[in-house]
């Protein structure tokens, strides 16, 4: 990964040291996080352009450490003596020079675990020797790492410093950064130790991005651990909550046990600070149930932290019996400050016995250590030493132990200790009848408290909007819940604009439907309608009895008829025929009878006349036929056979035959005009007239 500093964004800020994050989350610790992460890159470049080293990043991490120790070193599974003797046992059968300054460092760390200080400053000295010579930067940060955090726990400040001061030189020549963080953490430790807690603040929070940069989640965990607890200490106890709630995490997601173990003591020591020693108990506890047999150390202090938080709680026995615990581990195992801690929290708890004497006694012990601890456990001492003194009724020590109490809080800043020995002195100098100075003392108090019940706020507001985050996530959720609804019922609703344009399309289907049957109904009926009008017209045109042309459909056919004549200059005959004495018939066999004999005689006749023969009922017992094309002659001939047609058989109605007979006449004109027809009638009706005068039966040409 090629990196390139941007000179831009580096600016006048590219020095490591106006990293301007500490102050800043001090008062607003909560942004850090977010902060921390923006600022990450700008950091990263800050480094590189300090230390001009750009190609670090992709630098292999490569270690002079012989595997065997490096396991033994991150072993947490078994205690440091177990340890300390098998690392002493490797290193005898190595006789590599690096090996040996491994083993060294390895058999240091254990013997301080072990609190055999003074062979470990040794063996971490000869480690550090062995680095120089063999040019291990690793070894020789991993030792000074050591050494520093000794030093510091004992309070030798200015050794601590110059080891520190070594160290940072060869991790910033080196550029690496984890080593860098690694310095940064311990140089902030003693800062802590030494109370100078903004500063410690500083180095704390560089250590944490640097681990963050370096994705080494397990030293992030630690420096924010450390940062939540200066910043308790100085009453920021949201910012301090912030940050080991976010330790917490780290420290389960790297499975870091004596991390865990770490953040639930701080938790505990916080939630104390909180008046809250129902929860500081239980997270005390939390802590104890991860402690590895390596975390002696850690474990004393928790005993301590949970011994003095049961006394809050006014479970003295409890108290008493962790404050014994932690006192005979830390007797055994245990560094100064541990011994301190553990001392005075039993102190404390047998004060609470009425076991004044062994208070005393433990006090006493606790004070030995005086000068072997840092300032911030030696207010402790103080604080346990006015509290005896104040017991036994020795006033002006505990006075004097008082004052010393809150003036040493005051250099580290310590709110907490602060309020806390304020309240204690003021009740002191009440007794021994110092009004004036009890009532400023009061007035401090007061003023304190009040700025640290505002941080408590703080922390009750950063709680409220841990459980604000939870209900915006809730409501979030519920949101979701109902858009889902929402999405649901649009779902439905064009379920139902589907069904609906379903229902409606079946209507319209339907009604299509309905519409097409009326279209056909109506069709049909316009079919009936039409048939009807052309059965009309049959009808019309039908002479009813015998079922042929009528006497209007005759008439209207000769206009077409002349037409066709007329165009094809064709001859045109007609032919009217009347049955001879009719009234006779009807007279002689009844008027269905003369029916019967008018059917037959039409049907006769029809079949008589040629196809193309114009034939019709001309009214009565009278006929015509028009003959188109025709010749007068042809005419005639098919006039006689009409004739015969009826002559030739009787006709038969029921049992009885009549014999009948036709006269015609006939009358024909070449293309004859348009009133032709008229006169060819007349012409037609005179001949038949004259056939009837010359005895019937026989047809007559005009
Ligand atoms: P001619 O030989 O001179 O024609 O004598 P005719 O008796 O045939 O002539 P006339 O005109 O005196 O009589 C016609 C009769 O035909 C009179 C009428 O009652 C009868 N007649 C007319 N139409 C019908 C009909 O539709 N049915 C029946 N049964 N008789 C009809
Ligand atoms: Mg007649
Ligand atoms: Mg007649």
């Amino acid at each position: 990964m090629r990196k390139t500093v941007d000179s831009s964004r580096a600016g006048p800020d590219a020095k490591l040291g106006s990293v301007r994050w500490p102050a800043s989350a001090a008062h607003d610790g909560l942004l850090y996080h977010r902060a921390m992460t923006r600022r990450l890159a700008l950091v990263m470049l800050l480094l590189w352009s300090r230390t001009g080293f750009t190609s670090a990043a992709s630098e292999t991490r490569a270690t002079t450490e012989p595997p065997a120790i490096a396991a033994l070193r991150s072993d947490r599974t078994r205690p440091a003596e177990d340890l300390l003797s098998e690392v002493e046992r490797w290193g005898q059968t190595e006789s590599n020079s690096l090996a040996d300054g491994w083993t060294r460092l390895a058999m240091g760390e254990f013997c301080d675990e072990l609190e055999q200080p003074e062979r470990a400053y040794a063996l971490l000295g000869e480690a550090a020797t062995i680095a120089t010579r063999e040019h291990a930067d690793d070894l020789a940060i991993a030792a000074r790492s050591r050494l520093a955090s000794m030093y510091a726990n004992r309070g030798d400040a200015e050794r601590a410093a110059k080891v520190l001061g070594e160290m940072e030189t060869i991790a910033s020549a080196a550029g690496r950064q984890d080593w860098r963080s690694l310095w940064a953490y311990n140089r902030g430790v003693l800062e802590r130790k030494l109370g100078h807690f903004e500063a410690a603040i500083r180095y704390f929070g560089q250590s944490a991005e640097l681990a963050l940069a370096g994705q080494d989640r397990r030293q992030q965990a630690r420096a924010l651990n450390a940062l939540g607890l200066v910043l308790a200490r100085m009453g920021k106890f949201a910012d301090a909550l912030a940050h080991h709630h976010q330790a917490l995490d780290l420290a389960r997601a790297t499975a870091d046990t004596s991390e865990l173990a770490r953040t639930y003591r701080m938790l505990g020591f916080l939630h104390r600070n909180l008046d809250d020693e129902e929860l500081a108990a239980q997270n005390i506890r939390e802590a104890l149930k991860h402690l590895g047999p390596r975390d002696v150390r850690e474990g004393i202090a928790l005993r301590g932290e949970l011994s003095r938080a049961l006394l809050e709680l006014g479970q003295i026995e409890e108290a008493a019996r962790h404050g014994e615990e932690a006192a005979n581990a830390s007797i055994k195992l245990g560094s100064p400050p541990n011994k301190v801690n553990s001392f005075t929290a039993l102190s404390d708890a047998r004060l609470a016995q009425g076991r004044i004497d062994e208070a005393e006694d433990w006090s006493r012990r606790a004070f030995a250590l005086h000068d072997s601890v840092a300032i911030r456990d030696q207010v402790q001492i103080h604080a346990n030493r006015m509290r005896v003194a104040r017991v036994r009724g020795d006033l002006q020590n505990a006075l004097k132990e008082g004052r010393a109490t809150v003036e040493g809080a005051r250099k580290l800043g310590d709110k907490v200790l602060e309020r806390t020995a304020l309240d204690e002195l003021s009740d002191i100098e009440l007794a021994t009848g110092e009004v004036a100075a009890a009532m400023a003392t009061r007035k401090a108090f007061q003023e304190l408290d009040k700025s640290l019940a505002i941080d408590i706020a703080g922390r009750r507001v950063a709680i409220l909007e841990g459980s604000l985050a939870a209900q915006r996530a809730e409501t979030e959720r519920s949101l979701l819940a109902r858009d889902n609804q929402i999405q649901a019922l649009r779902i439905t609703r064009q379920r139902i604009v589907g069904v609906g344009l379903m229902v409606g399309l079946a209507l319209l289907a339907g009604f299509a439907l309905l519409s097409h049957r009326r279209y056909q109904e109506t069709r049909r009926l316009h079919a009936a309608l039409a048939e009807s009008s052309i059965e009309l017209q049959r009808v019309a045109n039908t002479d009813a009895l015998t079922g042929i042309a009528n006497r209007g459909a005759i008439v209207a056919r000769f206009a077409q008829v002349l037409g066709a004549v007329q165009e094809h200059r064709q001859s045109l005959a007609v032919l009217l025929i009347d049955i001879d004495h009719f009234k006779r018939i009807n007279d002689q066999h009844g008027h269905l009878a003369g029916d019967e004999v008018l059917r037959e005689a039409a049907q006769r006749m029809l079949a008589a006349l040629p196809a193309e023969a114009h034939f019709g009922r001309w009214g009565g017992e009278e006929f015509i036929a028009l003959l188109e094309d025709t010749e007068p002659r042809r005419a005639a001939e098919i006039a006689e056979c009409v004739r015969a047609s009826i002559d030739r058989a009787p006709f038969q109605y029921g049992a009885i035959s009549i014999r009948a007979s036709v006269s015609i006449g006939v009358a024909a004109a070449e293309c004859p005009e348009r009133r032709g027809i008229d006169r060819l009638v007349a012409t037609a009706d005179a001949a038949l007239y004259r056939a009837k005068n010359a005895g019937r039966n026989r047809i007559e040409l005009a």
